[in-house]
């Protein structure tokens, strides 16, 4: 590593990174290529002798941009948002730069100790209960993703409830979730070895948004718990994936609580919005919860990836997680000293993803980080008034954060061809590559999905999309 080439090249791609965002709205939202695009532009092996980076800088922007989906474009609706922004991805730099391992806190003491202090921070800011600082017994961690989150979770609960009752009662575990969880804590059930018919999805509908009902799972439970089973998990969601619904934590909590279960709250992507005091009530029975994730990666202005996850009880993690092989012992682990974050999560390595939270936190400061959050939930209901205002158009489900979800009704009432129409209508809007938006299904009816969170999206976009979304919905409407 030569220090005045890194410098060079550093610059080179932080210019060619800049430009990128300067024309990112001149770019198509979804790439548009077909599968299998790039096997014919790049050769089948690697190059014997070094290449230039401007060489390569020119195939980036030749053949690799035309394959990106912009998840940044100020155009991007789609999914849940992934944020970039200036703090992150300085932060990430830095964490690239040093590209130290933190597993234990002896690699780098520094990227173990910033990490329990930044997510003392924003658990504060979240107003998190006490419980969930690293003062006592508890807790933040960086993960990846939300489904490692809820996996390192689902693992220490259920090594928990195994200890008390015995190894051999694993097949009668019961897992408490709705038909609205995102599907990582069905991959985490897999993953951990619960009986397939041991996870109990239950059925929301409209008649409480799409929220998971506690008399149901109160029902479910006795049901249970009378043919023998041991009912040991919960996962409640604020902000769930498909309509951005709200399950009544508390009284989820307390049901959890009366029958020895772990309550996990998946907050992956409205977690962000409970910074802003207006919005702290939807995290309101927090209190009942073992654990608690949001992604600061989806709406909190910090580069992919990261997940902050708190615990009340870190032994429960650490219990489930740990090894001690001889070769990563170290005075300080073994006096017990400091914590070892090897031991909270599924791989050794990791990555110093404080940094970046970190610099979010310092170079933007609260206060900013509510107003960015209030902007897209105030752009979000400038789009529900949109679509409001269009007799074609309804609105399916109550919006509570910058989620809309709408559809386009049949002119003649037809639900089968209601679903087909707003199908084609998704597939022609993206396929302009103006916008990006996705979709889901609620009630067998297919809804379009609209959801503001992109940090480069203003009102000017939002009105240009849902002029794409009318101009499209007429051409089809036309032609039926
Ligand atoms: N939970 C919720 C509510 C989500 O919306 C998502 C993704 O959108 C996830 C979990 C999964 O997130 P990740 O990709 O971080 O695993």
């Amino acid at each position: 590593m030569d220090a005045e080439q890194l410098r060079e090249n550093a610059h080179k791609m932080v210019d060619f990174i800049a430009d990128y965002y300067k024309n990112i709205e001149s770019l198509p939202v979804l790439s548009q290529v077909e599968p299998g695009y790039l096997r014919n532009l790049i050769p089948d092996s690697a190059p014997n002798n070094p290449e230039l980076l401007q060489d390569v800088l020119d195939d980036i922007q030749a053949k690799i941009i035309p394959g990106v989906t912009n998840w940044q474009s100020p155009n991007y609706f789609a999914y849940y948002p992934s944020n970039s922004s200036i703090a992150g991805f300085l932060g990430e730099m830095l964490s690239g730069g040093l590209n130290i391992v933190g597993f234990s806190w002896v690699t780098s003491p520094a990227a173990t100790e910033l990490e329990m202090i930044v997510l003392d921070w924003l658990a504060k800011l979240l107003k998190l209960p006490e419980e969930f600082l690293s003062g006592g017994q508890g807790g933040g961690v960086i993960q990846g993703t939300a489904s490692e989150a809820v996996l390192v979770v689902l693992l220490a609960a259920r090594d928990k409830v195994l200890n008390r009752v015995g190894k051999t009662a694993l097949e009668k575990l019961v897992v408490y979730t709705s038909d609205q969880t995102h599907s990582a804590l069905q991959k985490a059930c897999q993953i951990g070895g619960i009986h397939p018919e041991n996870c109990r999805v239950l059925k929301t509908d409209a008649s409480t948004d799409y929220a998971l009902s506690p008399e149901l799972l109160s029902e479910t439970i006795s049901h249970d718990i009378a043919v023998g089973l041991i009912p040991f998990f919960l996962c409640a969601t604020v902000g769930t994936t498909s309509s951005s619904t709200v399950d009544p934590l508390r009284k989820l909590g307390k049901i959890a609580k009366t029958n020895g279960m772990w309550f996990h709250v998946d907050a992956a992507y409205a977690g962000s919005a409970c910074v802003c005091p207006e919005y702290r009530h939807y995290i309101d029975g927090v209190e009942e919860a073992d654990s608690f994730n949001m992604n600061a990666h989806k709406w909190f202005l910090t580069n992919f990836d990261c997940s902050a996850l708190w615990v009340k009880d870190r032994n429960a993690l650490i219990r489930s997680l740990s090894t001690n092989p001889e070769f990563l012992k170290n005075k300080a682990s073994e006096a017990n000293l400091v914590v070892d974050y090897k031991d909270w999560q599924i791989p050794l390595g990791r990555r110093f993803r404080s940094l970046k939270l970190w610099m979010v936190l310092r170079l933007y400061g609260s206060e900013n980080l509510q107003c960015y959050i209030r902007n897209h939930i105030k752009l979000a209901a400038h789009f529900e008034g949109l679509v409001k205002q269009d007799q074609r158009f309804e609105v399916v489900t109550p919006r509570i954060f910058s989620l809309v979800c709408f559809r386009l009704l049949h002119p003649n009432k037809d639900e089968d061809n209601a679903n087909q129409l707003n199908r084609k209508l998704l597939h022609d809007v993206n396929s302009t590559g103006k916008i990006f938006i996705s979709h889901t299904v609620l009630s067998s009816e297919y809804i379009l999905r609209f959801a503001v969170g992109a940090p480069l999206t203003e009102e000017r976009h939002v009105n240009a999309a849902w002029k794409v979304l009318q101009d499209e919905a007429s051409a089809l409407l036309k032609n039926l």
